[in-house]
């Protein structure tokens, strides 16, 4: 738990598809620190996701709903701007390990460069939460593996489903 100086407005943008424990650590760490986070998920006509948008919005509503200070939303578009309509403070990001870090650094540049009043917070993951990813997940799942462990009880079953 941390001391809260500033009530702030979080946006935390990103594909969840699905949810991972590491994304719901980060969300929860978010709201200690800022009070409010808004998870924004991404529709990206460009990029297949496994799980539709509405699906993916049912997940992480499920999986926060015990959490004060999150909305869930979905958007188009540059992240920027969803930052300005939504009335957020800055932009939150995870860093799981240096192969993250050129990426992140580069959206949160390109980002600046496009509206400079939006600075992207980053939080280190938890240790244990660092070898998660969606993707990781998904291919455990594909192979018939437990993912109990990695992602919250309704998208486990979402997960079976899918690849059984
Ligand atoms: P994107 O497609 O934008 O990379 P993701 O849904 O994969 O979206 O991730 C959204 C954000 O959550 C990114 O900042 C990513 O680094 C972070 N993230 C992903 N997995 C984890 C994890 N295990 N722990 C902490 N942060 C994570």
């Amino acid at each position: 738990m941390y001391v809260q100086v500033v009530e702030m407005k979080a946006l935390y943008p990103g594909s969840f598809d699905p949810i991972t424990f590491g994304h719901l650590e980060l969300i929860k760490r978010g709201c200690d620190l800022f009070g409010e986070v808004i998870v924004a998920v991404l529709k990206n006509p460009h990029k297949n996701a496994d799980f539709d948008l509405k699906t993916r919005l049912n997940q992480i509503s499920e999986a926060t709903k015990g959490i004060n200070g999150v909305t869930v939303i979905s958007f188009e578009g540059l992240t920027v701007n969803c930052a300005k309509k939504e009335k957020a403070d800055l932009i939150l990001r995870g860093l799981r390990a240096m192969s993250d870090f050129e990426y992140e650094l580069q959206i949160s540049h390109t980002n600046r460069s496009l509206n400079s009043s939006y600075e992207t917070v980053f939080l280190a993951t938890e240790a244990h939460h660092s070898f998660l990813s969606s993707s990781m997940v998904k291919e455990v799942a594909r192979f018939g593996g437990k993912t109990e462990h990695m992602v919250p009880e309704g998208v486990a079953k979402d997960l079976k489903r899918l690849f059984n």
